[in-house]
């Protein structure tokens, strides 16, 4: 008897791997796919907590959950034993889900397990268990060409793909020995599973388009550019955020004048010393212009509280709005946005990329210091900020950097440009709607 296709949608249990996953996980069930979304059960609470009821009763995919074997050390899950606790249970536990699930919906069992890179060794478990399998690499595909290299000297691939040196790599993190080993092995664990994606012929969806970055693509077997995913517009909202989103500041935002206010945002992870974040604050008030900041609750290392420059909030009230979490992409995409002072995630990349908006690049960790060189070098639509002797990035490098890039209408006409391109990869007859509507296909819905 023909069933038809249930996905199992598995992400990597990081911000920034959960929400494009889920996006996508939404995007088909719109499409008529039958999505159910794994979950490790911390995430979940919190993506749970976040979402309103709303959302909850709008929600096309099935939220399930599994245990990532943390539950006894729950600090191990913002550091490197999280990769390594994964490893180690990832496998059985998705096996165990799959059985489950399978018995409770013995009519519609799981078929297709769409997993992420990240969490590659689930796509082992899917061929074990003689299941359809499709990879997703969340970040973009430069980075994805260079965990499948891994060799230890400067890297020149392909005349399309800026050159690395042997510490500008992902796992690079000068000064961390710890993190650089674990970061390390998570490149090997990555690199293993893109080998077993290729030997099998797996289906690689990419959240970029074919035409950004050619060069890479081409190096990628089976690759399946589908995004921007923030620019198709006709994307119904989806879930995924760990923390809620707080909406009154696009109220706020109504009240400027358009492109008039920086949006200073650094995703999930990034955290500063405290005396890094003061300069940041003190070089946003120099600047003169009115800005909206997320300041998530951790991001000053070794403190819980938000510590700001003396008298600070009362000297910015009349221009500036701080958040602990936004919804970035309605931000992005508010006309009264002038640029984007970012960590260079990939998908603050692309979400800002899909807005026209030009960047201000900061990078943190990762592939991060990869998606500047492109938004500075290779698409010209931003500037990065420099360090001074002591590695820190002053408030006067800010004010300078702020004011040149607001004032550069070269970078503004370059990231209009770059968006048009992306609306037109994933409107009707572009590559990257063509692309998914293959993917559709071969899901069968
Ligand atoms: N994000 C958000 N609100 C914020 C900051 C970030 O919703 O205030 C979202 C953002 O839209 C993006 C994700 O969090 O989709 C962050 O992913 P990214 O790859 O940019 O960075 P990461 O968190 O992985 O470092």
């Amino acid at each position: 008897m023909e069933f038809p296709q249930h996905v199992l949608v598995v992400p990597f249990p990081a911000q920034g791997h959960v929400m494009p996953l889920m996006k996508l996980a939404y995007n088909l069930a719109y499409q008529g796919v039958k999505v159910t979304f794994a979950n490790i059960t911390f995430v979940e609470a919190k993506i749970l907590a976040a979402m309103s009821e709303a959302d909850k009763e709008q929600c096309p995919i099935r939220l399930v959950s599994y245990s990532d074997g943390l539950e006894a050390c729950p600090e191990e899950r913002n550091g490197p034993g999280l990769i390594t606790s994964l490893k180690k249970v990832m496998p059985k536990n998705i096996e165990k889900l799959i059985e489950q699930i399978n018995q409770s919906d013995n009519k519609e069992p799981i078929t297709c397990v769409m997993a992420d890179l990240t969490a590659g060794w689930t796509l082992q478990v899917a061929s074990k268990m003689g299941l359809k399998q499709v990879a997703v690499w969340p970040a973009g595909p430069a980075s994805l060409v260079q965990v499948s290299t891994m060799k230890n000297e400067l890297i020149c691939l392909s005349e399309g793909i800026p050159a690395w040196n042997s510490w500008e790599l992902t796992w690079s993190t000068p000064g961390n020995p710890a993190l650089q080993k674990s970061l390390f092995e998570f490149s090997v664990a990555i690199n293993q599973a893109v080998k077993f994606a290729a030997e099998n012929g797996t289906i690689v969806l990419c959240n970029t388009w074919y035409e950004l970055d050619s060069s890479s693509c081409s190096m990628i077997p089976n690759i399946l550019p589908i995004g921007p995913l923030a620019a198709i517009r006709t994307l119904r909202p989806s879930g995924g955020t760990f923390l809620s989103q707080d909406s009154t500041c696009l109220s706020w935002l109504d009240k400027q004048p358009s492109n008039s206010v920086i949006y200073i945002a650094f995703g999930s992870t990034a955290v500063f010393s405290q005396k890094q974040f003061d300069e940041l604050a003190l070089g946003l008030e120099l600047s003169g212009h009115s800005f909206l900041w997320v300041v998530r609750p951790n991001i000053v290392s070794g403190s819980s509280h938000e510590y700001y420059p003396d008298n600070f909030l009362e000297r910015i009230a009349s221009r500036g709005m701080i958040v602990k979490w936004a919804p970035q992409e309605k931000v992005l995409a508010h006309p009264s946005i002038s640029c984007f002072f970012s960590h260079c995630g990939w998908n603050s990349t692309m979400e800002g990329v899909s807005n026209g908006v030009p960047f201000l690049c900061w990078p943190y960790l990762w592939d991060q210091f990869d998606n500047k060189k492109y938004i500075c070098e290779m698409w010209k639509v931003g500037l990065a900020l420099d360090c001074d002797e002591d590695g820190i990035i002053s408030r006067h490098e800010i004010k300078t950097k702020i004011n040149n890039l607001v004032t550069n209408d070269g970078m503004k006409m370059n990231a209009k440009k770059l968006m048009e391109d992306a609306k037109k990869s994933v409107s009707q007859g572009g590559g990257s709607y063509e692309n998914f509507k293959s993917l559709v296909k071969y899901l069968g819905a």
